[in-house]
């Protein structure tokens, strides 16, 4: 990991989930009450963002079939991948574009229920949450101030939650950030403040401006529950989009997910619900660049948000802008410990090539972040790691039965020119390695 080349690691940590549920302090009522608090929010949402009538304001994704794709990794696993293969297109998530529509939405959609209670805007859970979009609630939430640090996406999600309901927005975003994020935010209202430095500084300066003032909510990605609990909820749309297929998931048919990793909220959160509602019948692998493969380390070392990658000699810099972070989050690390089965790295080269692939196979435009976990099937039916874990635990005697699942979080609302950009960077990735088309 040190040397910055691809590493494949299964986590001797994890538990069943027999043996470590009662250690986890968030359990099924909560996620429960996340997805109930996403209900109440519906109508608000399908009143203020359009592209959300048809889902009658529900923030979801497809679960996309890709067979083509799935025939790609078939052959480059030289023949020894087998199950069915999906997308699940958090890349094209409506509202914030990335799976921060997920965690950074549902975070403020807490802090706006709170205030709008405290403010007698709303008397309770069944009261009109629409009548929130009034401009007597914006007058409210424009008492207030929503801060948080980025690498771009999150502060772009809560940029966009918040502004429409008419919270102020300030928004530390570290070096990564994309100038068209930044631009996007201050078009909205939201003030952006830029770092030189990575993004748990930007954090830290967010986590500091906002202590002590009243006025000013910190959303806090390293270490919030709330974003967890917005992504826990994909867990149970994701039950109901399998069974709507038909699919079943138990010992005799294992799912697998391969989830972009940055801080850790996101597939955290996600493999936090998908071990409580699938048990341990799911397997979880998180996909990290080779240069900032925070939570594998923190993991591995069991130093968690303790380490960080520069203690090891890597950069934290990285393509892929949502994965850059160099150190975990300290709730994330914590609760993955028993439940995550493993995960790997990725060459930045690799995220670009592919991305071309997914492209020419199936047509779809998803940025780096989300093409670290394309490459996840075809790594674990071939590295030696993944090959003896699957062996051991069984896996292998029923892998064409298993269902895989692809990630993608992030690419919906990049120009045409910039996935143009992105493909001609695995087309010279290709041509490095003298690979055909
Ligand atoms: C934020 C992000 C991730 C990872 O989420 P974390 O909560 O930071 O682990 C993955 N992909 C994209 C596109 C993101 O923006």
């Amino acid at each position: 990991m040190a040397m910055a080349e691809p590493i494949f690691w299964i986590n001797p940590g994890r538990r069943k989930l027999v043996d470590c549920r009662q250690g986890l302090g968030l359990g099924m009522e909560e996620i429960n009450d996340a997805a109930d608090r996403l209900v109440r929010f519906a109508p608000l949402l399908a009143a203020l963002f359009p592209e959300l009538a048809l889902t009658g304001g529900l923030i979801e994704s497809e679960l996309l079939d890709v067979p083509v794709f799935s025939r790609r990794v078939f052959e480059g696993s030289g023949g020894r991948f087998a199950g069915g293969l999906f997308v699940k297109a958090d890349h094209a998530l409506p509202v914030a574009g990335s799976i921060k529509a997920r965690g950074g939405v549902y975070a403020v959609l807490c802090l706006a229920e709170g205030i709008a209670l405290s403010a007698g805007l709303i008397s309770g859970p069944n009261d009109v949450y629409a009548k929130l979009a009034l401009p007597a609630a914006a007058e409210v939430f424009g008492r207030f101030t929503l801060t948080t640090g980025s690498t771009g996406n999150l502060g772009l999600s809560i940029g966009v939650m918040g502004r429409a309901l008419g919270f102020r927005v300030v928004v530390h975003m570290s070096t990564e950030a994309k100038a068209w994020k930044k631009r996007r935010l201050r078009a909205l209202g939201a003030t952006v403040i830029e770092h030189d430095g990575d993004y748990s500084l930007a954090c830290a300066t967010a986590r500091q401006e906002a202590a002590g003032d009243p006025q000013t909510r910190f959303i806090d990605d390293e270490n919030s529950r709330e974003l967890f609990l917005g992504y826990a909820v994909a867990a149970l749309r994701l039950n109901d989009q399998l069974a709507a297929r038909k699919i079943s998931v138990d010992a005799e048919h294992p799912l697998f997910l391969y989830l972009p990793c940055g801080v850790g909220g996101a597939p955290g959160g996600l493999t936090f619900g998908a071990r409580l509602v699938f048990g341990d019948h799911v397997h979880c692998f998180f996909v990290e660049p080779t240069q900032a493969p925070c939570m594998l380390l923190g993991l591995a070392t069991g130093k968690r948000e303790a380490i960080s990658v520069r203690d090891i000699g890597l950069t934290g810099r990285t393509e892929a802008d949502g994965l850059a972070v160099s150190r975990p989050s300290r709730l994330a690390a914590a609760y993955m410990a028993p439940l995550v089965d493993g995960g790997f790295t990725v060459a930045d080269e690799d995220m670009f090539l592919g991305l071309l692939q997914l492209r020419e196979a199936e047509g779809l435009e998803v940025e780096p972040s989300s093409a670290a976990v394309l490459s996840g099937p075809r790594r674990l039916f071939t590295e030696p790691e993944g090959r003896e874990y699957l062996e051991r635990t069984g896996l292998l005697a029923v892998a064409d039965r298993t269902t895989h699942i692809l990630w993608t979080s992030g690419g919906a609302l990049i120009s045409s020119d910039r996935h143009k950009a992105f493909r001609e960077r695995g087309r010279e990735a290709r041509e490095a390695r003298s690979l055909r088309p």
